[in-house]
């Protein structure tokens, strides 16, 4: 279809122009936008360039590039729709096996007949809106398919990673790091007294503290790592190629930079904290479930240790 005209495309392609004056005045009769060729490289030209045609007639002999060449190309590329119908002056067999092999759709043999063309016309055109509409939907599909992507791979509160991704993500990293044989951390965070906050200054401010929460976490760390919500007030973190040592640094500031946080709320401020468990992972970890386990065991260590602490799993040390 061409937007300007809202008429659909044709491309007519033949070396005789007593055929292409024939076929254009045939064509716009019926309605149609109709390019006109008179040699291959041309009609490629006119095919390639602009709006996708619904319809292309092909000369079979022409100069420059044949019909047969011309099918070829079109069916190898994004032109795949355009219904195509190749002309030949030759009643043979063999050649109509060659051109629908090549990708034409259907055949006309010259000299065309009025109205041969145009019951040939219409099924181009059934066809080619069919193929338009059966694109249209399939784009659709893809559009759909995105979003659910994405509604099942990010947290809508938050915009980090949702529990099922993160475990998809996570446990791809784990797979790599069984073969490759590095380590990595995983730290899980929990916002202190969170239901107080609920309590105090209604849901909706909770939300926006846990928005407040998500991005600190993202900011403080680095593009590699992996940071999800597994529910709630509760967030995940993993590390990739980082020993505890450092995962424990990366605890302490964002430990400190939850503490400086101050959400302005009508009714006061809040300053939430958040207490974080961390632990190490290797090669010998079969599943993200158990490594989740250790930082989980080290979250309450830092809960019954105070709160707005970190602690690491196996280790008594705080910050
Ligand atoms: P602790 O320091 O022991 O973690 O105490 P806490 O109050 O943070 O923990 P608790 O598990 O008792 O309460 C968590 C609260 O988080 C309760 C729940 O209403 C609230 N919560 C969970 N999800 C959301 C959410 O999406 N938005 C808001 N605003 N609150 C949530
Ligand atoms: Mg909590
Ligand atoms: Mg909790």
């Amino acid at each position: 279809m061409d937007p300007a005209s809202g008429r659909m495309r044709v491309v007519v392609a033949d070396d005789d122009r007593v055929t292409t004056t024939l076929l254009t005045h045939a064509l716009a009769r019926f309605g149609l936008d109709v390019a006109v060729a008179h040699d291959g490289l041309t009609a490629w030209d006119l095919l390639s360039n602009g709006p996708a045609p619904a319809l292309a007639i092909l000369d079979w002999t022409m100069p420059g590039l044949d019909g047969i060449e011309l099918c070829r190309r079109i069916r190898a590329t994004s032109l795949a729709g355009t219904y195509v119908v190749l002309l030949t002056g030759r009643d043979s067999r063999a050649d109509l096996v060659a051109g629908l092999d090549a990708g034409a759709d259907d055949y006309m043999v010259k000299p065309i007949d009025a109205e041969e063309l145009r019951a040939r016309v219409q099924v181009g055109i059934r066809v080619a809106t069919l193929q338009a509409r059966l694109a249209e939907r399939v784009n659709e599909l893809r559009v759909a398919r995105d979003d659910f992507a994405r509604l099942v791979s990010i947290d809508a509160l938050t915009d980090l990673y949702s529990r099922r991704w993160w475990f998809h993500l996570a446990e791809a990293e784990l797979a790599r790091v069984r073969r490759g044989g590095s380590v990595f951390s995983v730290m899980v965070l929990d916002l202190d007294f969170f239901k107080q906050v609920n309590d105090n200054f209604g849901h909706d401010a909770g939300d926006r503290v846990l928005q407040a929460f998500a991005a600190m976490l993202r900011s403080q760390c680095r593009q590699s790592d992996v940071v999800g919500r597994l529910g709630g007030e509760e967030f995940v973190v993993m590390l990739p190629e980082t020993p505890i040592d450092a995962a424990e640094r990366v605890a302490s500031r964002i430990r400190e930079s939850c503490s400086a946080l101050a959400i302005q709320m009508p009714t006061g401020i809040i300053t939430p904290s958040c207490s974080i468990g961390i632990c190490e992972g290797s090669r010998e970890d079969d599943a993200m479930e158990r490594v989740l386990q250790r930082a989980d065991s080290a979250l309450y260590a830092a809960k019954r240790g105070g709160r707005n602490c970190w602690k690491s799993y196996g280790l008594a040390e705080a910050s």
